[in-house]
């Protein structure tokens, strides 16, 4: 399973941080969250593999963000939230 992040969409709400809290950090200066691990796959988009026993709180994450700046895929790369 695999997340990624669009950071520009991103308004730095947090709920993804109280959601999943290994995977997402603050960047309050910016007012953005942070993909923890996250490679930026293009420009401010960031993605990375969910680690087996975080799937449903990065599932949590991405129902949490209020702009959809979350997605999450299954291993055939369809959008599961
Ligand atoms: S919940 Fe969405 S808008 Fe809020 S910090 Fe996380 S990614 Fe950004």
């Amino acid at each position: 399973m695999r997340i990624e992040f669009d950071r520009d969409t991103c308004i730095g709400m947090f709920q993804c941080v109280a959601e999943w809290g290994d995977g997402f950090e603050q960047d309050a200066d910016a007012g953005k969250a942070i993909l923890v691990e996250g490679e930026e796959v293009e420009e401010d988009v960031f993605a990375r593999e969910i680690p087996e026993d975080a799937e449903l709180d990065a599932k949590f994450a991405a129902r949490s963000c209020p702009v959809d700046a979350i997605a999450v895929y299954d291993d055939d790369g369809e959008q599961i939230v």
